[in-house]
């Protein structure tokens, strides 16, 4: 009889451990360059695909131990980790798309993606299409046969939490697809069991989860994360491997934290809904999300955020953030500190008035990552904030 395969809380324990001898911490690699025992030795590791002991830009043992660690919670045979989120994305967008390549990509994404597919891309030759991620369909209608070379999706997106349809991105024919699943953490879903080719994420995110580590990371085939590997290492967005130290600490206690800030989140999000100063609490974990069904299918969990649309516009917004003592104004999400932010004038500043409509970036909507603090604390400091805003609001 075979064992059961270790739930994903032990493996996020177990996981990343190959290059540690028997220290249960990973050592940290602080060297850019290894010595080669002549010649010989030295041509075959400049030669090789991600060749260790070489030079750090081409792979690091302590980076390696991050990037097994991400590669086994996501089930996948490699990872490459990057110095950013958007490090992976560029990477693996420019690995991939060639001029007069074809991106098919959605509107309700975070604003760095699209404003790197809208600006470098386009002057590169690379075309994109933007469809709609909660219209059914919308990714097949926009692919177009031998020219789409790469569909790139993030669910649950930013920052309204829609979510796209992982089965309708996995059963497009022809491009890579490659979904960033940054928001729901690979503990709360894993893109490539439903058949998608990448997993990528902004691992400065709840992956590292200590607001101490700027990282990227995708997950894959091994034959494609080497090819993106190629470019990447002439990309250079490497991380550092102080910054894959931490994130290979978070993942350690990503599970028990995970677990509590996704309770927190939907808790947060249910006992919001009705007040007055709410026009919508949304949380993919919450039966009111519009695609409750969808999540259920594809995610463990629903996230650590919550949107928050207020009535009121920019003022109520503005007012909440003011009324505020526990939470923090900031961007950025995953970590042990409740942040809050406006999507509108910092995340998705760069956006059109037209552009911000349709991806639903609302002068009233915040975004709130809910940390590690108890949830009733989190809840009673949202809850005064709101009524500062009730009280304020006309009529
Ligand atoms: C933050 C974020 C990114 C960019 O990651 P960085 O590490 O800031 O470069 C990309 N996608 C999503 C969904 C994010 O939240």
């Amino acid at each position: 009889m075979t064992e059961p395969q270790p739930q994903p809380g032990t493996r996020a324990v177990t996981a990343g451990r190959s290059v540690n001898g028997t220290s249960l911490a990973p050592a940290l690699w602080a060297t850019t360059t290894w010595e080669s025992e002549g010649l010989a030795d030295a041509n075959r590791r400049a030669t090789a695909t991600r060749a260790a002991c070489f030079y750090s830009r081409y792979a690091n043992p302590t980076v390696r131990a991050f990037e097994e660690a991400v590669a086994e919670l996501e089930d996948a045979e490699d990872a490459l980790a990057f110095a950013s989120g958007m490090g992976a994305i560029a990477s693996t967008v420019l690995a991939l798309c060639s001029a007069g390549d074809h991106v098919v990509a959605h509107r309700q994404m975070y604003a760095g993606t699209l404003a790197f597919l809208q600006g470098p891309c386009a002057r590169l030759g690379i075309e994109t299409t933007l469809v709609d991620a909660r219209e059914p369909g919308a990714f097949t209608a926009a692919v177009r046969p031998g020219r789409t070379m790469l569909v790139l999706a993030e669910t649950p997106s930013n920052p309204r939490l829609d979510l796209v349809d992982l089965a309708e991105v996995a059963s497009l024919r022809g491009p890579i697809t490659v979904v960033d699943s940054t928001l729901a953490t690979p503990l709360a879903q894993q893109p490539l069991s439903h058949g998608v080719h990448l997993a990528l994420h902004s691992a400065t995110k709840g992956i590292a989860g200590h607001n101490d580590a700027t990282l990227g990371v995708i997950a894959g085939e091994r034959d494609l994360v080497g090819a993106i590997w190629a470019y990447a290492v002439l990309h250079g967005a490497t991380p550092s491997p102080t910054d894959a130290l931490n994130g290979l600490r978070g993942i350690r206690t990503l599970a028990v934290r995970t677990a509590h800030q996704f309770d927190s989140a939907l808790h947060l999000a249910e006992s919001l809904a009705d007040h007055p100063a709410v026009a919508a609490s949304i949380h993919p974990g919450s039966p009111s999300h519009p695609q409750f069904d969808l999540a259920k299918r594809q995610m463990r969990a629903g996230g650590t955020l919550v949107a928050l649309e207020l009535h009121g516009g920019r003022d109520a917004a503005a007012a909440f953030l003011d009324s505020l003592r526990l939470a923090r104004v900031a961007t950025s999400l995953g970590g042990p500190e409740t942040l809050v932010c406006h999507p509108a004038s910092s995340t998705h500043a760069s956006l059109t008035p037209a552009e911000a409509r349709e991806a639903g970036v609302t002068e009233g909507l915040l975004r709130i990552s809910v940390g590690l603090e108890d949830p009733a604390d989190v809840l009673r400091d949202v809850l005064r904030a709101l009524d500062a805003v009730a009280a304020s609001l006309p009529g």
